[in-house]
């Protein structure tokens, strides 16, 4: 029996503050009592930014376990509450909030005794960083120091413990084969395991994506599969059966890209079906890439650990040094990282710590060979499986480092957000924060502290002292790039006073965009946009200014790029293996750029000039209370999944897009039009297969919607009660969803205490400190807790079993009038559709998906409640088939909540409304 550590703790939650001394008794106090008793001695609590937010002092500090688990437990699951940190460390949780600090002493000498026992796995490395820690005065530093024994030999350092990885040589192109139908249902029964059900629905899902793979018949033209996998037919297992069958036999590697992380985690598990987690060669065959500003950079972190990083950020860093040298694979955002390490430090610090500028020296760099992202680059290359997500993949397509990186075979699950990746991924942006990434880019940093980072001098130093040529067009391209906006522009914006070409254009987009937007964001806060239509003279004047500018910065760098072809083709004797791949990572980036100042040119030089069509251009300006973060220009392709198709499907062989909502419902089965228009098939020679496999679950016994008629649009006191009695009346297990960030938290507002007061916790993204993955992670693992949020949990939530019971939407979720949505709308009606039925396809994908949080397995039951008076019937069929759809007042669907709870409400009943009445519910 650990003996607790004498040391007073805190814990405050909704319900109210408690505190335990040393050895005391624990009390209720006030939150002044609290916040002076954390100003007297450290306290220990579990997240200190969360205890702030709910004192209401956010300059409290104290003994974080957070940080003490990370510390201890570098790389490893915790659930960020007092409930998950006891399961985590091996005690019971708390049974009330009462019981909490008493809890914290345990865990804390729990973790303590940890570093105490000779089997201690993370030992190494902890007795060196716990010097460092402790000269950056780290609360728990003292503590530890007793706990921590010194070891007996020096440890190594972690940039010297970290592996390398290996060169291999480029992978044969994969053999053409087909994969017969019995061998992929044979391998489909081989992953689901011997004596597991068989599923009809799945097997023939799997037979159809075995289409995928094989040989293409005409260049230009993949297998194109479009397959509306109902929840639960198990499509995962479905796809990963031929695609492992198909990986096996032709020696190629499968991409399958995702939109969400959660499902990145789901497939790494499930892939261990179809493949060892090792080779016998040692390497990889399923590996999970990601955007590089995913990825740890250890130079970055080098230099945050000798003093780039000052204060709390600084012990962010050592912490996250002790992350590093267990961590599987360097993956900050959703990996083994910690989601919540970040927030309780609360500045910038991982992103500062990841390759978020495109800086990265490449094999200039000291930890080049150990670096994660070249790893993970090298591993996807010689993988059977890549596990990435959408941007990526589209990425990928239009600039791998070469042929073997380019994903030909590819499967989107997740397959509805394949839209809205296009349309970032393609788009173009010429703002403030855009610009002064290529300055610093090009020019290095310009200020003293900001470590080795360099700029494109630097990186190419040996290139221009070899070829003069080389060296002009770097000369030229730092010249001209010191035209654009540096740091201070925001203010210098504010005051009227831009400084060179571009400057003085955002200057004039930011005062045409406060002159004309009409959207109500102004008074509220919220950024603003106007088109970029009539557009005012002098606006148009700076556009043809700046156009000029960037046209002198990327004359030379197109230069540039033809002397370092140049220089690689007749590689001088001082060009190693090293300095190659150095010269390959500078013309992948210097491509990058170029690219990027072609759009930019091309956008500006269409604002004085005539339309084109093709695009969406609008001038904005992002803010967030009222505060201002970036300005400029957008352009977005009126239809994304043109680019798309010229970049993916062209070079693919076999795409197949999937999801539990691909294509809309209606009465009759799936309307494929808008799932056909949406993956771009129209754009190349492409026939798409069409396969819709339904969902197994009962979703008639196990399933209500419930239209909730009597709360009015804008009663905010209403809303938040309605809420507040829902969660009550299913004992939480409610996820809340909202369409204004505003209302989300007016509502958290009104009804978090009293609900922490019944003991049914709420939290709420855009209020608590904690990221969204965190957030869902404390959800799922809380069955009385409840969540609000807004579109990010609209489908990243998968939470089956009682954690979810009620998913709730405050409104019909109606799109956003934008200046972009109005472009495509109007283009829909253009071409024979209607404004209403365009918006319509949105609503009801958005319904779908949200709908599609509530059961997850075949076990789950609960109800789907929109708060709204003016539910259109058209969008009735967006449920699935036999799902009782029910229009009644709050009372009475807190009473079929009740029968929920006791479990009487197993069907309909026939004297509740049945919504057959169309017209009573259209707008
Ligand atoms: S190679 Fe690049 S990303 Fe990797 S550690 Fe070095 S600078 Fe960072």
């Amino acid at each position: 029996m650990t003996e607790p550590l004498q040391l007073p703790a805190l814990h405050a939650s909704h319900a109210g503050t408690w505190l335990r001394e040393g050895s005391g008794q624990t009390r209720g106090v006030s939150k002044g009592d609290a916040v002076m008793a954390a100003a007297d001695t450290p306290l220990l609590m579990v997240n200190a930014p969360l205890v702030a937010t709910r004192l209401g002092y956010p300059d409290l500090s104290g003994l974080d376990l957070l940080e003490l688990y990370a510390f201890v437990r570098p790389a490893k699951f915790c659930v960020p509450t007092a409930k998950g940190l006891a399961e985590a460390v091996g005690l019971p949780p708390p049974e009330s909030d009462a019981d909490t600090p008493a809890m914290l002493q345990r865990a804390a000498a729990r973790l303590m005794e940890t570093c105490r026992s000779d089997d201690w796995a993370e030992r190494e490395g902890a007795w060196s960083t716990l010097q460092s820690l402790t000269r950056l005065r780290w609360p728990w530093a003292p503590l530890l120091r007793e706990h921590v024994r010194k070891p007996e030999r020096a440890e190594k350092w972690l940039f010297s413990r970290l592996p390398e990885w290996e060169e291999a040589p480029e992978r044969p192109q994969p053999r053409q084969i087909k994969l017969s139908g019995d061998e992929v249902t044979a391998q489909l029964d081989h992953l689901t395991g011997e004596g597991s059900e068989r599923r009809e629905g799945q097997r023939h899902f799997a037979s159809e994506a075995a289409s995928i793979f094989a040989p293409r018949e005409k260049r230009s033209a993949p297998h194109l599969l479009l397959a509306q996998a109902g929840t639960g037919i198990g499509k995962t297992l479905g796809y990963l059966a031929p695609a492992s069958l198909w990986s096996h036999a032709a020696g190629g590697t499968v991409w399958v890209s995702t939109f969400t992380k959660n499902l990145q985690r789901q497939l790494r598990q499930e892939s261990g079906r179809a493949w060892p987690a090792r080779r016998s060669d040692g390497s990889r065959p399923v590996v999970v890439r990601k955007g590089r500003e995913n990825y740890l950079c250890l130079l970055n972190l080098e230099d945050a650990l000798q003093g780039g990083f000052a204060g709390r950020p600084a012990i962010l860093a050592q912490l996250v040094a002790r992350w590093a040298a267990y961590s599987a694979d360097g993956d900050m955002i959703g990996g083994d990282l910690p989601g919540w390490l970040g927030t309780l430090f609360r500045k910038r610090g991982i992103a500062a710590l990841t390759d978020q500028r495109g800086e990265c020296i490449y094999a200039g760099c000291p930890h080049y060979r150990k670096c994660f992202i070249e790893r993970s680059v090298r591993s996807a290359a010689q993988a059977d499986l890549v596990i990435a997500n959408h941007a990526l993949v589209m990425i990928n397509a239009a600039r791998a480092r070469d042929a073997a990186s380019v994903p030909r075979r590819i499967v989107f699950d997740e397959g509805h957000h394949v839209f809205d990746a296009a349309d970032s991924t393609f788009a173009a942006a010429l703002t403030g924060r855009e610009t002064i990434e290529l300055r610093r880019w090009i020019l290095g940093p310009e200020r003293k502290n900001r470590g080795r980072r360099r700029g494109l001098a630097a990186r190419l130093a040996d290139v221009s002292s070899y070829d003069e040529a080389g060296g002009a067009a770097i000369e030229a391209a730092i010249e001209a790039a010191r035209v654009l906006p540096s740091d201070g522009w925001l203010e210098r914006m504010a005051e009227g006073l831009p400084d060179g070409p571009v400057e003085a254009l955002l200057y004039q987009v930011r005062a045409a965009t406060y002159a004309r937007d009409e959207s109500g964001g102004q008074e509220a806060g919220y950024g603003i946009e106007t088109e970029a239509a009539q557009l005012p003279g002098e606006l148009v004047e700076a556009a043809g200014h700046s156009l000029s500018a960037l046209n002198e910065i990327r004359m030379p760098l197109v230069k540039l790029a033809g002397r370092l072809e140049a220089v690689m083709e007749a590689a001088p004797d001082w060009l190693d293996a090293q300095g190659r791949a150095r010269i390959e990572g500078a013309r992948h980036s210097l491509a990058w750029r170029i690219d990027l100042l072609a759009a930019w040119i091309a956008l500006l030089d269409r604002l004085g000039g005539p339309v084109d069509e093709r695009f969406v251009d609008w001038l904005m300006v992002e803010r967030n209370d009222s505060r201002e973060f970036d300005t400029g220009i957008q352009r977005r392709w009126l239809d994304p999944m043109e680019p798309f198709a010229r970049t993916v499907l062209d070079t693919a062989h076999g795409v197949m897009l999937t999801s539990a909502t691909l294509a809309d419902r209606h009465e009759d089965g799936p309307d494929w039009e808008g799932a056909i228009a949406k993956s771009g098939a129209a754009h190349t020679d492409a026939k798409p297969l069409l396969v819709n496999a339904e969902s197994p679950f009962d979703y008639a016994n196990r399933a209500e919607v419930l239209i909730v008629t009597d709360i009015k649009r804008g009663d905010l006191a209403g809303l938040a009660g309605a809420y507040a009695r829902i969660i009550e009346k299913s004992g939480g297990g409610v996820l809340g969803l909202f369409t204004a960030i505003r209302r989300l938290r007016a509502v958290h507002g009104r009804i978090a205490d009293r609900l922490a007061r019944e003991g049914l916790p709420l939290y709420a993204q855009h209020v608590d400190p904690i990221d969204t993955g965190t957030l869902t992670d404390i959800f799922r693992d809380d069955p009385a807790a409840s969540l609000l949020g807004t579109d990010a949990l609209r489908d990243g939530v998968d939470v089956p079993g009682e954690s979810l019971r009620c998913v709730v939407m405050e409104q019909v979720p109606w799109p956003r009038p934008t200046i972009l949505h109005r472009a495509r709308r109007s283009a829909a009606a253009a071409s024979g559709s209607t404004g209403q039925a365009f918006d319509d396809a949105i609503i009801r994908a958005r319904l779908a998906q949200a709908f599609g949080r509530l059961i997850r397995s075949k076990d789950d039951r609960g109800h789907f409640i929109v708060l709204s008076p003016a539910f259109p019937s058209r969008l009735k069929s967006v449920f699935p088939v036999g799902t009782p759809i029910i229009r009644l007042t709050l009372d009475e669907a807190l009473a079929r909540l009740s029968g929920a709870q006791d479990g009487t409400d197993a069907s309909v009943e026939t004297d509740v409304r049945e919504d057959e009445n169309s017209g009573a519910f259209e707008t």
